[in-house]
């Protein structure tokens, strides 16, 4: 095995090691309840589909209908199910879900 083929292994190898890391760590963490107290303040719904539009009018807007989680563009996908996101620090957030920090 020459040396470059040898040193992308280990770097394939940490790389993979990392990612594990990061997946087990994020699984560890908190997922994001409905009444949490930011997301009470940041209208934020684990199904997007039940946010009150009357209420949160970004949501309301034509193509709000689509708005959710795993389109937003600050979530960080985890799995299918959860990711994380900057608002709610430390927790998981719904794949299928929303609140009103949502970004094209
Ligand atoms: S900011 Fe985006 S990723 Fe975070 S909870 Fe709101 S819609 Fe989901």
């Amino acid at each position: 095995m020459s040396q470059i083929t040898r040193r992308a292994l280990v770097n394939a190898t940490v790389a993979v090691a990392g990612t594990a890391l990061i997946a087990r760590v994020s699984h560890a963490q908190e997922i994001v309840s409905n009444d949490d107290a930011t997301a009470l303040a940041m209208g934020y719904a684990a199904d997007h589909t039940t946010v009150d539009t009357a209420k949160w009018a970004k949501k309301a807007a034509p193509g709000g209908e689509n708005q959710k989680c795993t389109n937003c563009t600050i979530y960080q996908r985890i799995d299918d199910d959860y990711g994380l996101c900057p608002i709610f620090v430390g927790k998981r957030v719904h794949a299928n879900g929303w609140c009103n920090g949502w970004i094209a």
